[in-house]
């Protein structure tokens, strides 16, 4: 199916109204990184870094991690890497973790309130992004907040490690860029602030909807129950999009739904205007994105909302009448 594509590899994801989109692909594995060039991704916007220390039998040591994330520094060739750092437990258990035993662990001890409790690993894991990232960009971000202050105190860790690093007189990163994922729905209503405080936002819309429709993800009776294109979940996404305008972040997309194409036109239309997505994804999603007006594609999703009529049918035939998908 890439192939079919391929000659769109080089061109930007623009719309006939002019509107940028910015597609990147998400990755995890050393394995996905081919696909940056293959794919036309314009980066990587969600670097799973847990799914490294998943394949192996012991805790990484911290030269590991600055050989493995140099690696993916210099497989990216300059595009932006996103590196979320590790969002362990819920379903991702390692292998040498003590197993914890929670009824819930989705909603338990997992990814940044585990790193701000111990401590270890996400500054063994901070340090490696920046020796890897000396004299380069270094974009980070925080899987899970919940809360403002827990962004607040991974950043205070960043900030620790950086000054730590300068002190010993190590080359540092040209510029770093730290930011939050938005996956639970607390976070949608956080102060404006809070958003101010983020260097850039990214809406992890796999968890973001198990929470907001209480629809365990990884139950088959349950995921695909709930429309992400419904008015509640809509509603939610303008909440974000509202706070993130105010502060001036830039916002993105990166969970599942940002590579389906009635899904990633919406939430361009709504004015989310960066998508993570598997790199399979990126050539439809872009076709379709310069086949049509997103501006025209507004004004039928504002409409259906407006009457009470389903979003997704109104999209689906809109971009049928438009060529696709
Ligand atoms: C998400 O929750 O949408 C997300 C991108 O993170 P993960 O799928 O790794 O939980
Ligand atoms: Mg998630």
């Amino acid at each position: 199916a890439q192939s079919r594509y391929a000659g769109l590899r080089d061109q930007p994801a623009r719309s006939v109204c002019g509107t940028r989109v910015e597609l990147h692909m998400n990755a995890g594995l050393m394995a996905d990184l081919p696909s940056l060039e293959n794919s036309g991704a314009e980066g990587v916007g969600l670097f799973r870094t847990e799914l490294q220390f998943l394949t192996r039998t012991r805790v990484p040591r911290r030269s590991e991690l600055v050989a493995l994330y140099t690696r993916v520094m210099d497989a990216a060739k300059g595009r932006p890497v996103v590196f979320r750092t590790v969002d362990i437990g819920s379903d991702k258990v390692l292998p040498y973790m003590k197993p914890q035993d929670e009824p819930n662990p989705a909603m338990g001890w997992r990814a940044i309130r585990v790193g701000l409790d111990k401590r270890g690993v996400l500054r063994m894991q901070l340090q490696s992004l920046i020796r890897a990232a000396a004299g380069r960009p270094l974009h980070v971000m925080f899987p899970f907040v919940a809360e403002p202050s827990e962004f607040r105190e991974a950043q205070k860790m960043l900030m620790e490690e950086l000054a730590r690093e300068q002190q010993f007189g190590r080359p540092l990163p040209l510029d770093i860029r730290v930011g939050s994922m938005l996956e639970t729905p607390s976070l949608a209503f956080a102060p404006v602030s809070f958003f101010r405080a983020c260097d850039f936002v990214s809406i992890g819309g796999n968890d973001l909807k198990q929470f907001f429709f209480a629809a365990d993800r990884e139950n088959e009776r349950v995921r695909r129950r709930y429309d992400t294109l419904s008015e509640p979940f809509l509603s939610l996404l303008d909440q974000i999009i509202a706070r993130c305008e105010a502060a001036g972040v830039s916002l993105s997309f990166c969970g599942e739904d940002a590579g389906r194409p009635v899904e990633a036109l919406t939430f361009a239309a709504l004015g989310i205007r960066r998508l993570s997505m598997r790199p399979a994804s990126i050539g439809p999603v872009k076709h379709l994105i310069r086949s049509i007006s997103i501006r025209d594609l507004r004004e039928v999703v504002d409409q259906a909302r407006a009457d009470g009529q389903p979003v997704r049918r109104a999209v689906t035939e809109f971009l049928a009448r438009n060529g696709g998908p």
